[in-house]
């Protein structure tokens, strides 16, 4: 490393100075103080590790200090609440560009100045390889956090956006061919996810029983959705939104879409809470399948036929 440890803090302090209301003491301090303004805390963490789940490149340290920051973001709208503070522990191997781990906190920044929240904190330790820790807190109205355990039998599933984007942009960052627009839009669904904070909010308000965010997979995370709630899903295959250069394999199994997969109650909450969110956000919402009683998932086709289908995704221990 070419700056030292304190200069390297010094100069993540410069990038990271500023805070929100409810930040009373920020970064620099033993811990960070925090000024709750009534609601329930909810809080998440999430860790991305070196050759598990990135490849540490020159040019991608900005995109991947983004993206560790809008994961976990991601997880506090599945729960339909609104981030607050980040705290970030990286560990870093002596080899380490300074400059590259400045890029990392620009992007961090870059998220936490795109989503509203705050880095209130850090550490810094060595290692083997890079790790990047983050903790998110958020906030939600007193008894309205929405978990995955609600959904009922007759629910409509729903779920925001598109899905398989992500797989296959994380695909295109193989080719070394001069990519097409389209490709470098997937490319950027990989790199630069988008995390559904006011979409979750939306459907946490028009009753949602239940949701989750499409991180691992739409087929595993319905699974999970339905174990939690001890019922089964039947999944209109024809109806899921596939990306525009998508397989329905990236769109099923892919993960990394960030989108959130959500169950309500009838018809009258899908129309509204579709509608609001086209007005609000330019977003779709889909409806791809329904809760049913048992357990499992199954996929429908077109001509109605149901087949089991396995919850395939990413298993961060395959
Ligand atoms: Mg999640």
């Amino acid at each position: 490393m070419e700056l030292n440890e304190e200069e390297l803090l010094e100069a993540i302090r410069r990038v990271l100075s500023g805070a929100g209301p409810e930040v009373r003491v920020g970064v620099g301090d033993d811990a960070a103080v925090l000024a709750p303004t009534g609601g329930e805390l909810v809080v998440t963490t999430d860790a991305l590790v070196e050759d598990v789940h990135f490849r540490r490149e020159p040019a991608g340290a900005r995109d991947l200090g983004y993206k560790a920051i809008v994961v976990s973001v991601s997880d506090i709208a599945a729960m339909g609440g609104s981030p607050r503070s980040a705290v970030c522990a990286l560990i870093l191997p002596a080899d380490i560009e300074a400059a590259w781990v400045m890029e990392l906190f620009g992007g961090m920044r870059e998220a936490c100045d795109e989503y509203a929240l705050w880095l209130v904190g850090g550490d810094l330790a060595r290692g083997r390889e890079v790790s990047i820790a983050v903790t998110v807190t958020g906030e939600v109205a007193p008894g309205t956090a929405v978990l995955r355990s609600g959904a009922r039998p007759g629910d409509h599933v729903v779920l925001t956006g598109e899905v398989g984007g992500s797989a296959a942009g994380l695909r295109l960052t193989h080719v070394r061919t001069m990519p097409s627009a389209a490709q470098l839009a997937l490319v950027r669904r990989h790199l630069r996810p988008t995390a559904r904070v006011g979409e979750g909010r939306v459907l946490g308000r028009h009753g949602a029983t239940a949701m989750i965010d499409v991180s691992d997979g739409l087929a595993l995370d319905l699974f999970r959705l339905g174990r939690a709630s001890d019922v089964g899903a039947h999944l209109s295959i024809d109806d899921v939104p596939v990306a525009d250069g998508a397989t329905l394999d990236d769109a099923l199994g892919g993960g990394e879409d960030y989108e959130l997969l959500a169950t309500l109650p009838g018809a009258e909450a899908v129309g509204a809470a579709r509608l609001e969110l086209k007005e609000s956000f330019g977003v779709t919402l889909t409806t791809i399948g329904r809760i049913v009683e048992g357990s499992g998932l199954r996929a429908i086709d077109a001509d109605g036929t149901a087949r089991p289908l396995e919850p395939t995704g990413w298993n961060h221990f395959r």
